[in-house]
């Protein structure tokens, strides 16, 4: 996907924001202490506050607090030492309030930036809010039901400035976001289960001219769909600016299935949210040591520690990138290397284990094999016993056995003959049945080099460690 559109007039150009909701890690829902597990039966974790009865008050869960907190500090942000929470007054009937308890005139986080390899994005500001309930339409052929587990859960909002240029920044963004999140624990970024949902407004302009008109896409569930939507929705704009028409400023679905972005709601009937200071909650005020706190058991960031691995482990870029791409990632890295050589760690951790776990889909929190196990294996290569191809045999066998490399070494009988005296009867008598090979190679066709290591290597079924043979031969031959 290219970041210009080719209008029939010339080219055109996007400008992206995004509205970004991620729902807080935490136990209990925002102002309540239902329990916030995804998947189980519906109405089963609503509390009294969640149901919205007469005389309930909300009472701030202190710990989304501290992940509001720790995600802005994650951001560069700054963190409001006063902020409120207000009513966002609509009404639907999964939202028994009748208002949502949002954060609208003064939010908890202001500022900060994620940087994309294109540029560096801004993020206007974080602010928390509850999640609603969930309206079920498909399982009653007459009836709406509802279900208010997910009702007043806490949200992060984290809104963009429309820095970005083009679908795949826009992808890029989302994909750092959510690994920051997931890094900092503050939200599991599970999109298939709507941890983590995204609005994207688009709009789309001559290059470097001011901004042009936004629409608004809601409800993306996924990296892809994102950048798809925000595709189609330009090209769909520029056709009509070409054809002499404006954009009009609505909120629009984006349909997968038929690769098209359709209106769903225009200005006109934008809502009046009568936003107001919710009266039944105080403001929330942090002082310095409440944040100073956070900043002290904040981990080491992505970037950081990426910079760290080029500097002090001795990795390449790519390599140090791709092992802070996730923090389990860093973390299977570093436990496997621990007392180890980082390079040969990082060869098999990045080739290997994540290509493995790229075919078959799976986290890195998923690997049949601990990162301890790994290092064993690595040892057993390093120091000779298994050759680089009988390492990934075995890393195989490790994968599908979920056993030791040791046993399985023991298993096949899989050790690397690396002992001089085992081999070099087999030297000689191979140098005894090709003498006039040997003669030769005597007479200048040292070539023939290979031939003689492959005769071992074969002998020995690939157990001959190449380099001893190597050094038997050219000893024996060059004598
Ligand atoms: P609202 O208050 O109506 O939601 P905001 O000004 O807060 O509007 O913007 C919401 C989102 O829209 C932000 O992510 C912002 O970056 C983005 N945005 C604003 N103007 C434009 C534009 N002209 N083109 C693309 N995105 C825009
Ligand atoms: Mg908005």
């Amino acid at each position: 996907m290219s970041a210009l559109i080719e209008g029939q007039q010339g080219p055109w150009e996007y400008a992206i924001g995004l509205e970004v909701h991620a729902q807080v890690a935490s136990a209990a829902k925002l102002f309540s202490g239902a329990p916030t597990a995804f998947g189980a039966d519906p109405n089963t974790q609503v509390s009294l506050v969640d149901a919205a009865m007469p005389g309930m008050l909300p009472v701030i869960n202190q710990a989304c607090i501290e992940q509001a907190v720790l995600t802005g500090l994650g951001f560069g942000g700054t963190i409001a030492c006063h902020s409120i929470f207000d009513r966002k007054n609509y009404f639907y009937p999964d939202l028994p309030q009748g208002y949502q308890i949002s954060q609208y005139t003064q939010p908890i986080v202001s500022g900060g930036a994620i940087a994309i390899p294109e540029r560096t994005v801004r993020i206007t500001r974080l602010h928390l809010e509850q999640d609603a309930g969930k309206s079920i339409h498909d399982r009653d052929p007459d009836r709406t039901l509802i279900d208010l587990n997910r009702a007043g859960v806490a949200l992060m909002e984290i809104v963009t400035e429309p820095d970005l240029r083009s679908p795949d920044e826009a992808a890029e963004f989302l994909t750092r976001l959510r690994a920051l999140l997931r890094w900092l624990g503050t939200c599991d970024g599970n999109m298939q289960e709507g941890s983590l949902r995204c609005d994207a407004n688009v709009s789309v302009r001559r290059p470097g001219a001011v901004l042009g008109t936004r629409t608004e896409i809601k409800n993306l569930n996924s990296i892809r769909f994102l950048r798809e939507a925000i595709d189609v929705e330009g090209r769909r704009q520029v056709e009509i600016i070409e054809a002499g028409g404006g954009i009009e400023q609505e909120t629009r679905l984006f349909d997968p299935d038929r690769g098209e972005t359709r209106a769903m709601r225009t200005k006109e009937d934008a809502h009046d949210y009568r936003y107001f200071p919710d009266p039944d909650l105080l403001p929330l005020e942090l002082d310095g040591a409440f944040i100073d706190g956070i900043r002290a058991v904040m981990p080491e960031l992505p970037e950081a520690r990426r910079r760290r691995f080029v500097k002090d482990l001795g990795l390449s870029d790519y390599d140090a990138g791709l092992l802070t791409a996730e923090r389990a990632r860093a973390d299977y890295f570093e436990s496997a290397a621990m007392g180890r050589d980082t390079k040969q760690t990082a060869n098999w951790v990045t080739g290997e284990l994540l290509g493995r776990l790229n075919k078959e889909g799976l986290e890195i929190e998923a690997a049949p094999i601990p990162a301890a196990e790994l290092g064993e294996l690595i040892d057993l290569v390093a120091d000779g016993t298994l050759s680089g191809r009988m390492g990934r045999e075995v890393f195989e066998a490790m994968w599908n056995t979920r056993r030791p490399a040791a046993t399985i070494v023991e298993e096949r009988g899989l050790k690397q003959i690396s002992d001089t005296g085992a081999l070099e009867s087999l030297v000689d008598e191979l140098l005894t049945r090709e003498a006039d090979k040997a003669f030769e190679y005597r007479a200048g066709k040292t070539k023939l080099l290979g031939f003689f290591v492959g005769q071992v290597m074969k002998a020995t079924s690939g157990k001959a460690n190449p380099k001893t043979v190597n050094e038997l031969l050219r000893a024996k031959l060059e004598t």
